[in-house]
């Protein structure tokens, strides 16, 4: 089969393509054809590496699929071949307190396809079979391949750690980009008031049909400023963040008192300066966020099956040209999601 492979950390030249003998499922594992793979930033840090981080090179990319059931390992049951599926990204004992509790990512074990081992940007990978879903009939292959880390992500983010409930107003950033088009539309679906940053009128405009209130171009104008002219004054209740050290600071002015700020990623650095004094004085919280539970993303796929949240996929591209999506990603040449089929 042909597999998209990082040998060694580095830039785009760094992905091969390998001839490589069709992967046998494991006991409890299933083995899927891939037909489509969605891709994320985590792809990049992949590829690029992570300073104090080591990754178990060589590695198939890829964390998000879609597919077809194609062969079962000893012991699966509840799955036939040929069924159409979506895979869950990530994989944890399934045996441990927090497993038991729904709350896998918090797993000692946990770990993420094309991340801990062989991803989806293959013809075919193998899961353990907990991690195999029926893909949602409403959706095709690309379009399931693009839902799974950022719908989950997000979920967890706005619901789980940052509470949100109705009527309270949201800050995303970067509403164009992969968790935040989720992010937007996932506030909007439980009653907030969706504020969202995007870089340039073309991506505001997408930001708002996607259930944004209000879109700020944050190339033209003071993103802060305009938070606090729409809030007037007051702030937000949750900031949705993933950018970083570009907008941490403004991000905590933005917040009203009692504020909460969750954080997923930090894609322009992740050194920050906090003023403690806004922190306490104003109520403050600080939450952190990786990933989702396999529950959350279950709850996600119900959601699109009931035609309430919908997919955003920019591009669908040929693996082979998976360097050039990795270059657009980085160049941020998108909006929501690329996918590369097999
Ligand atoms: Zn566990």
């Amino acid at each position: 089969m042909k597999a998209a492979v990082v040998r060694e950390h580095g830039d785009f030249d760094q992905i091969v393509f390998e001839l490589r003998p069709v992967p046998e499922p494991g006991p409890g594992e299933v083995r899927v054809r891939v037909k489509a793979a969605g891709l994320n930033h985590l792809d990049t840090w992949v590829r690029r590496g992570v300073p104090g981080h080591t990754f178990p090179l060589p590695l198939v990319l890829g964390s998000d699929g879609a597919g077809v059931v194609d062969a079962l390992g000893a012991g699966v049951g509840g799955l036939e071949v040929g069924e159409p599926c979506v895979l869950l990204p990530g994989t944890s004992c399934g045996v441990c307190p927090t497993c038991l509790a729904g709350e896998d990512q918090l797993c000692r074990e946990y770990g993420i396809l094309g991340e801990s081992r062989d991803g989806t940007c293959a013809e075919y990978v193998c899961v353990p079979a907990a991690n195999v879903q029926p893909k949602p009939e409403n959706l095709d292959y690309a379009e399931a391949a693009s839902v799974p880390l950022v719908f989950q992500t997000a979920w967890s983010m706005l619901v789980r750690k940052a509470g949100l409930r109705a009527g309270d107003t949201v800050l995303v950033h970067a509403g164009g980009s992969g968790v935040g088009s989720a992010g937007v539309q996932i506030a909007r679906l439980l009653g907030a008031t969706v504020i969202a940053t995007a870089g340039g009128a073309t991506k505001c405009r997408h930001a708002e049909d996607l259930g944004a209130h209000i879109a700020i171009d944050y190339t033209t104008v003071d993103w802060l400023d305009e938070v606090r002219a729409a809030t007037s004054g007051r702030g937000c209740d949750v900031v949705f963040e993933h950018v970083g050290a570009a907008t941490f600071a403004g991000s905590i002015k933005s917040l009203a008192r009692g504020g909460r700020l969750v954080t997923c990623g930090a894609t322009t650095g992740g050194q920050v300066e906090i003023s403690l004094h806004q922190v306490f004085f104003k109520n403050l919280s600080i939450l952190g966020n990786t990933m989702g539970s396999k529950g959350d993303l279950c709850r996600v796929l119900d959601l699109f099956r009931a035609g309430r949240l919908r997919p955003v996929v920019d591009s669908v591209m040929p693996l082979d040209e998976l360097a050039d999506a990795h270059r657009r990603l980085e160049a941020r040449d998108v909006f929501g999601k690329l996918v590369v089929e097999p």
